[in-house]
């Protein structure tokens, strides 16, 4: 089943046929006069509705771009999708949506500059907390206004190294393809370029603005993480299993889980105006309405935390953090690993 219209722009010809191919599928399975959910961008999944107002929305408001399978539709879950976004036209593709995001990386800086928030476990992510995190804004601030050659005002060399690692990511492009051509680039670009040398070299920018993340060594077979009390082992305490692929060599290990240190992020949330304005809304813009769900504060389990911790409730800048079980099957086997190496994670 080719779905890669749905990542392709609005009222092109491919994507009037996707849509007609969904409503095409709807019929099949549903009566004319049934309503339907809508996948739609906006209503992705919530509202049902009938089916001609269903087709005006995709066509529209575009179809949920994660709305691959059709699966609140009467298809299968298991049905072989190809849902690789094609590059339709060049303003709807990642390298735009990237542009955004590099910019908005840059504010981001600039924003931290002046908050001289303390950021103080960014770089390392381990909660210890460094002492000059001061300077380490004003190394990034630098970093942001670096060229990446003399008289490119295209980019910076941050703006640039952060398009390339997103595009590496998007088309899979693999750790050596990057470097090497990272080496190519750096040898067609003016003299004086300040590229990165190699993948390692670009991935560390991001590590030193605490965009990076935490690998952990796992238990293969997810018993145990290796950290804390367990970060010195080479098997696994509770199957004895080996931590390391070759237990001579002590190299690479069998499984290792990324982390996303949460407490710098957090952080970052109210180091940019923007962001923390946001944070607060709930509490300080939100209008309940009767009825309504506009944020998860109108929901039963957020009034119920704010009558058990009234204190905590009171101060807008309060953060929760949510667990969401969707894709859990705490009933498979597989699905219940993972959900309890989250709990250790969460030191639950
Ligand atoms: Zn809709
Ligand atoms: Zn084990």
């Amino acid at each position: 089943m080719d779905r890669r219209w749905i990542h392709g722009a609005l009222f092109t010809p491919d994507y009037i046929d996707g849509v007609r191919n969904f409503m095409k599928f709807v019929e099949e399975r549903f009566p004319g006069d049934a309503a339907i959910l809508c996948p739609c961008s906006r209503c992705i999944n919530q509202k049902s509705m009938a089916q001609r107002d269903v087709e005006r929305h995709i066509l529209l408001n575009g179809m949920s771009s994660t709305y691959t399978r059709w699966i609140h539709h009467g298809e299968a879950n298991d049905v072989h999708v190809l849902e690789e976004p094609v590059d339709v036209d060049p303003h709807s593709n990642p390298i735009e949506h990237e542009n955004n995001a590099a910019d908005r990386v840059e504010d981001i800086l600039t924003d931290l500059m002046g908050a001289q928030v303390p950021c103080n476990n960014a770089a390392n992510g381990d909660g210890n907390p460094s002492s000059n995190h001061e300077s380490v804004f004003k190394t990034l601030m630098e970093e942001a206004k670096h060229e990446l050659y003399p008289g490119c005002t295209q980019f910076s060399r941050f703006s640039f190294v952060v398009k390339m690692l997103h595009l590496k990511s998007y088309y899979r492009i693999s750790n050596s393809a990057f470097s090497a051509q990272l080496k190519v680039l750096r040898k067609a670009f003016p003299e004086n370029n300040c590229l990165p040398n190699s993948y390692e070299e670009a991935k560390k920018m991001l590590r030193t603005l605490g965009l990076g993340y935490v690998s952990i060594h796992v238990c293969p077979n997810n018993c145990v993480l290796f950290r804390k009390e367990y970060a010195e082992l080479d098997t696994c305490p509770v199957c004895q299993a080996s931590r390391w692929k070759d237990p001579v060599n002590k190299k690479v290990p069998e499984k290792v889980l990324r982390h996303f240190p949460l407490i710098p992020r957090l952080q970052r949330i109210f180091a940019t105006k923007k962001t923390a304005e946001e944070a607060q809304w709930h509490k300080l813009n939100r209008e309940p309405k009767e009825k309504e769900m506009s944020h998860p504060a109108d929901g039963e389990a957020w009034k119920d935390f704010d009558k058990c911790w009234p204190d905590f409730a009171e101060d807008a800048r309060n953060l929760r953090l949510g667990l969401a079980t969707d894709g859990f099957n705490p009933f498979g086997n597989m699905k219940l690993a993972r959900l309890l190496m989250l709990l250790k994670l969460l030191d639950l």
